[in-house]
């Protein structure tokens, strides 16, 4: 894309995945639909998953996966060096994600029980900002592909970020759902930062979640409706410990 003629410098990305399922990187590049008009803005320099390009030289790095192995230190440690914006993408960057619930476990018997006689190294979760210093957090399992879009082009353009603060029952109630709580299920819509469009209690599944605290969440709240509801308590933390959003504020 040219502005009078002038083709502008495009700004250099580089994707890295650490431990995950690689599912937040896949959402970037199955932008089948936007695809162009993003690249438009970036050069995509280092992304495994849809180029044998290595480049060193990105501005941004986008990180997807948490951090559980000595190698995986230094790596993220060398990406922090390069970049000039790092951000964290996913759950398990900004949490620890599914993978943190590990950390509630002596390691030698979660080693013993997963890999058996097929040991691997691994250590407990850290989010990526436990390591190094993240500029920005994408949250989601896996994140919203229109978010990350739309976030990437305001940090190369110099716009406001936005991510919502309000709950994920804000969405839930503009599309008209019945709450899924009040079908005997376990929701977390109340407490959970908004911004997935309610994904799961519009397909009937109580929300895990994976978008981390909204903000003044009222924990209280949600764990007096629930227990009315007949919930044990221990099924609650069960669910607000799932991908480790809310590590260090109720459980
Ligand atoms: S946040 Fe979810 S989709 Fe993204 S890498 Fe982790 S497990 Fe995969
Ligand atoms: S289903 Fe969940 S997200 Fe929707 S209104 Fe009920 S508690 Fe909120
Ligand atoms: S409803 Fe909850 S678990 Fe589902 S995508 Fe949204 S934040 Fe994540």
């Amino acid at each position: 894309m040219k502005y009078l003629g002038i083709e502008p410098q495009k700004v250099r990305v580089g994707v890295f995945d650490f431990t995950g399922c690689e599912g937040c990187e896949l959402q970037l590049a199955n932008k089948e639909n936007s695809l162009l008009d993003f690249l438009s803005l970036l050069e995509v320099v280092n992304f495994r998953e849809v180029s044998s390009d290595r480049g060193q030289d990105y501005d941004v790095a986008l990180v997807d996966g948490n951090i559980s192995r000595a190698d995986e230190v230094e790596r993220i440690k060398d990406i922090r060096a390069k970049a000039k914006v790092l951000v964290a993408m996913g759950s398990c960057a900004c949490f620890g994600g599914v993978n943190q619930q590990k950390n509630r476990f002596e390691l030698k018997d979660v080693i013993e029980e997963v890999y058996g006689e097929h040991p691997v190294e691994t250590d407990r979760v850290k989010r990526i900002a436990d390591v190094v210093k993240v500029d920005l957090e994408i949250p989601g399992c896996p994140v919203s592909k229109e978010e990350v879009e739309r976030i990437i082009v305001n940090v190369v353009t110099g716009a406001d970020i936005k991510i919502p603060k309000y709950p994920v029952c804000v969405e839930c109630k503009q599309k008209i759902n019945t709450c899924v709580v009040d079908l005997g299920q376990i929701c977390l819509g109340s407490v959970t930062r908004a911004g997935c469009d309610a994904v799961c209690p519009t397909g009937k599944v109580g929300c895990l979640g994976c978008r981390g605290p909204a903000e003044d969440a009222n924990y209280d709240a949600l764990k007096e409706i629930l227990l009315e509801k007949g919930h044990p308590e221990s099924a609650i933390v069960e669910r607000l410990r799932f991908y480790g959003g809310f590590n260090g504020t109720v459980c």
